[in-house]
Parts: structure tokens; sequence; C-alpha cells
């Protein structure tokens, strides 16, 4: 299929008081048109970071992003990396949309919603004020907010925390986007209204053929949506792969421990959680070797060493782990861990 989106050795660094930190390592990745990526790790995985660089919302005044290592992002035939911030702004909310986790913050509290969406319909469009206002009024519809036109005159107080992810939806969505990356959309919800979101955002990518890119620590919520997935953790890549590939055929140890750590909502049972031990490396001074080497259970010596090379498993999976390497001693491992 075609892509519509590339990152290439994306490299970004903070620079903090205590010194750089590498936030991203050198990612690489593509969308395909029309597709449900989940981009999915733990807090301080770089997730968020290599969102908000495709849309150029990193902070100029401290972030690097990486000249050195030619990093680009291709879209539309142009490396979004060198351009300026007057046409990002172009290309932001037009052609590549975002939402974010908390929708109270984003709205402007002081602004009927109707006003807010053609607020946004108007910045990209040269319309007319009764057009754009006929278009928010659709808009609403399309996101499922019942009694619509009542809805448009209330400010975002009167909304609940999900009608307001509605709303927030809809304005990502005014114009037609290409692309719409939601960041942990749902987080900030109650379990039922995560699972409607999901499949509002889902429906919507459809009847659009937008291409979406999912990011979320949780791959609960974006095993029924996504396409695809790539797991990230201390700033790379580290697995990515078909949703089936990731949940039934996953051969990272950082994978299985997200896996492991999704509740069964379905058992009837209370079970003991099993949460991932320990916390992500300090990424001023990341580890040698696999940056997760420090957590994992089937560490080698190896791999404190040297970091893994990527295993290609299958056209759409693939894999940084020393486990793949032949030699590696893989005695006491769960028999589908290694292919
Ligand atoms: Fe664990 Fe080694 Fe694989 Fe890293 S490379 S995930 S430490 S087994």
């Amino acid at each position: 299929s075609e892509q519509i989106l590339q990152v290439k050795n994306l490299h970004v660094s903070f620079k903090t008081y205590a010194g750089q930190s590498h936030a991203v390592r050198g990612v690489d990745f593509h969308l395909n048109k029309g597709e449900i990526l989940a981009i999915v790790g733990e807090s301080g995985c770089g997730k968020t970071v290599t969102s908000k660089a495709i849309l150029g919302l990193l902070p100029k005044e401290n972030t690097i992003i990486g000249k050195s290592e030619n990093s680009q992002i291709i879209f539309g035939g142009e490396d979004l990396l060198k351009k300026p911030e007057k046409d990002m702004i172009n290309i932001r909310g037009r052609k590549i949309s975002m939402i974010f986790q908390d929708a109270m913050t984003s709205l402007n509290p002081t602004m009927k919603i109707g006003d807010q969406i053609a607020e946004s319909i108007l910045l990209h469009n040269n319309i007319s004020k009764q057009e754009a206002y006929k278009r928010s009024l659709e808009m609403l519809e399309l996101v499922k907010i019942p009694n619509a036109k009542q809805r448009m005159n209330q400010y975002p107080f009167e909304f609940s925390g999900g009608m307001r992810q509605r709303a927030m939806i809809a304005i990502a969505l005014a114009c037609k986007p290409e692309i719409l990356i939601a960041d942990e959309p749902t987080t900030a919800l109650d379990v039922t209204i995560q699972a409607q979101i999901m499949d509002l955002i889902q429906e919507l990518q459809k009847e659009l053929n937008m291409a979406v890119i999912l990011v979320t620590h949780d791959l609960g919520v974006v095993a029924s949506v996504a396409d695809r997935i790539q797991v990230m953790y201390a700033g790379k890549v580290v697995e990515r792969g078909t949703v089936d590939e990731i949940f039934y055929e996953s051969t990272h140890p950082y994978s299985r421990a997200l896996l492991n750590s999704v509740p069964k909502i379905t058992s009837m049972h209370k079970e003991t959680l099993y949460s991932l031990k320990g916390t992500p490396p300090d990424l001023i001074n990341p580890p040698k070797g696999c940056s997760f080497s420090p957590r994992c259970e089937y560490g080698m010596k190896i791999c404190r060493l040297h970091y893994p090379d990527t295993k290609v498993l299958s056209e759409t999976q693939e894999s940084s782990c020393w486990l793949h390497h032949p030699k590696a001693d893989k005695s006491g491992l769960p028999e589908n861990t290694v292919k």
C-alpha cells in the first residue's frame, strides 16, 4: 500500500540542566495511507516527542533535531523538518491534525463549542462564516454528539469528558486532514467511554479515509482498532508488527512485558496484574547495550555491551533483541518467545 509519511533516522535531544537528554534515538517508520498505526510504550519512551516532531511542535529553544544524523520526516514529497514555521502552520490542522489526552486544556473555556470548530475551519478555508458554521454543525453530527444544534451554543464545561473529547475530534477533523495523530486520546476517560471514542476514531478513519497514528501507553486500547503496532522503548523502536503479530507472536521481552500488563477485562476472576518492574533508563546517559537490559529477565552478557541488530521476521514484523541471535542461550524462555 501507498506510504503517506516516512520518518527516517529521527533523533531528538533536549538541553537540560543536567545535560543533553536523547529522547528519540534513530527512529525509522512509515505510515500507510488509510491505516491505523499504534505507537506504544511507557511514558518517556519518545512516542509523544516523535509525534510532536512530525507536527513541528517541539519547543525551538531547547530542542536539537538530528541535523548531523540527517533526520527526515517526509510528507507529500517534502521534508517537514526543513519547513519554516509559516508553512507548518498550513500543514497543522489542515493536512495533519492532532488530538491530545485532555480536551479540557486544549479547548478554549470561554468560547462556545460551535464557534471553536468554525474558527478552525475559517483558519484554513476561504469561506463565509455562515458556511463555516454549517460545516461545524455537520462535524458535531459526524462525531455523534446528540442534539448537535443546541450543543453548538454550549461551552466546554457544559460537556462531559467523553463529549469534550468528541468535540476535540470534530475540531481536529474539521479540515479533513490526511493524517490524524491521536496522543493518549482516551486516557482521561473511563473504560466504556474509552471504547466508544476508539470505535469513533476507527469509524471516522474509514469514512474519511485518513491515516491515523495512535500514541498510547496502553496496548489494550489499541488491540481492536489498530492495523499495526510499533513498540518503543527508551527512544528507539524495539519491535513492530501487525496487531496479530504483536499480540500472538511477539518475540521481544519488552513487548511481552507490556502485553502481560494489559488487564484482561473478559476475566471474571480478579487477577493479580503483572506490572512492569523498574523504570526506563535515564536518557542523558543511556545504557550502552540494549536499553531494556537493566529490567529484562532474559538479559545476557552481550545485551549490556552491544545494542542488538534488528531482525526481520516477516514482511511486517521486525524485532531488535539479542535472543534472535542463533547463539543466544534461550534456555528457560517461554516456547514461543523466539522464532
Ligand atoms: Fe532483553 Fe537482551 Fe533482548 Fe534486550 S537484547 S530485550 S536485554 S534479551
